[in-house]
């Protein structure tokens, strides 16, 4: 996306541009007591861009929690470093304390040294664009030793040295993240280093946290589509479909509440089917059928079969699903049913019954489930 300059605020105005993003930030100027204290990362990135606000991240040369204590924050006492969350302005912030990251063996977390200046903790970042800082003063400058502005100009996601998907092959999943949200390409020595980056060397907890990510942005098919041409998933024609109608559906009513999107699209995403493909596969002809089926299954398995064909699931949910009884448990007891499993099998034909559309009202309900209820007995 060549152009950017047009949409980026200026650099000149950058105090005014920052002002206007995020007022809460002028309180901290003596606040830090005299420690230097940075905007960096999404947030510097995206004021650049103009899009708005993101979520704060600072990072102060010198202590996270002493700031943050000052804030009247929590802080939290990681086991390997420490970094405060506060609240300014109604907005949550964390902070972190400058930091230079070693990594001991490809894909392992990093060993941490706290207390390096900006510049070491710009240089342990991921990408050009993430990798600028704001000093948070009067009339402050772009701290941008990587030359991240070009790039945002550019639109180019470019890596700060040779071995960072070595270090941290994460790194090329939140790559197809930045690329599809923003439609960046990546520069050219960049591509080459992102076609041998190996996520074997990665816990699949890491793995799968930075897909879920991938899978929440709005342009989450095409990033997984990225992925795939870049070698890293598997994502065949079908699974590429399925995730963009998951996506679609659940824009929808009545599906819209259904499940967390970011969950459903990574599941399509990575055929992690469940229940779905049961689901897809059944063709209840009751509505029990269909309530006895579907009752239990999760949210994320309910729109994934849906997306695979079982449009009777769209009466589960907007009809069926809501369906009760007028009596409950008491009301059989009361009429002489002994507590235990007696109850629930009268309540369970009644229910089966009245889904079905052979009975309706109170009376013919407790009928029902008195003689289902006797029976066996
Ligand atoms: P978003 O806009 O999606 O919130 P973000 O850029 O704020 O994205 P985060 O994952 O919140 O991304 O990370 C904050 C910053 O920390 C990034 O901008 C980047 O500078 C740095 N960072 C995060 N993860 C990594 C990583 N795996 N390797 C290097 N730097 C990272």
């Amino acid at each position: 996306m060549v152009g950017m300059a047009m949409a980026m605020e200026r650099i000149d105005d950058l105090e005014a541009a920052l002002r206007r993003a995020y007022p809460e930030l002028d309180a901290l100027h003596d606040l830090a007591g005299g420690k230097p204290v940075y905007l960096v990362g999404g947030a510097v990135r995206d004021l650049l861009l103009g899009r708005g606000r993101a979520d704060i991240d600072l990072v102060v040369e010198g202590d996270a929690t002493a700031l943050g204590t000052r804030l009247g924050g929590v802080v939290v006492e990681h086991e390997r470093f420490a970094t405060a969350k506060a609240q300014l302005g109604g907005h949550e912030i964390d902070i972190a304390t400058a930091r230079a990251e070693t990594y001991p063996r490809p894909g392992a977390l990093p060993e941490v040294e706290p207390t390096a200046g900006i510049a070491a903790d710009l240089a342990r970042r991921d990408f050009t664009i993430n990798a600028m800082a704001i000093p948070l003063r009067r009339d402050p400058e772009l701290i941008d030793p990587h030359r991240g502005f070009e790039d945002l100009d550019a639109g180019l996601l470019r890596v700060l040295h040779s071995r960072s998907f070595e270090d941290d092959p994460t790194r090329a999943l939140r790559a197809a993240r930045y690329a599809a949200r923003f439609d960046f390409e990546l520069e050219p020595d960049t591509a080459d280093l992102l076609r041998h980056a190996d996520l074997g060397t990665v816990s699949t907890d890491r793995r799968d946290a930075e897909l879920l990510r991938l899978a929440g942005e709005t342009e989450a098919v095409r990033g997984f589509g990225l992925l795939a041409e870049w070698g890293l998933i598997e994502l065949g024609p079908e699974r590429r479909e399925l995730a963009g109608r998951v996506a679609g559906l659940l824009m929808e009513s009545p599906w819209l509440e259904v499940a967390p999107r970011d969950r459903a699209v990574f599941a399509a995403a990575t055929g992690q089917w469940g229940r779905a493909e049961e689901l897809a596969a059944a063709r209840p002809s009751l509505p029990s059928e269909a309530v006895a089926l579907a009752r239990g299954a999760g949210g994320v398995e309910l729109v994934l079969a849906r997306a695979r064909g079982a449009e009777w699931l769209d009466r589960y949910l907007g009809e069926w699903r809501e369906v009760r009884l007028e009596l409950d448990g008491d009301d059989l007891i009361a009429a002489g049913v002994p507590q235990g499993p007696a109850v629930g099998r009268g309540l369970a034909e009644a229910l089966r019954r009245k889904l079905d559309g052979e009975i309706g009202g109170r009376d013919e309900e407790l009928a029902v489930a008195l003689e289902a209820a006797g029976e066996g007995r």
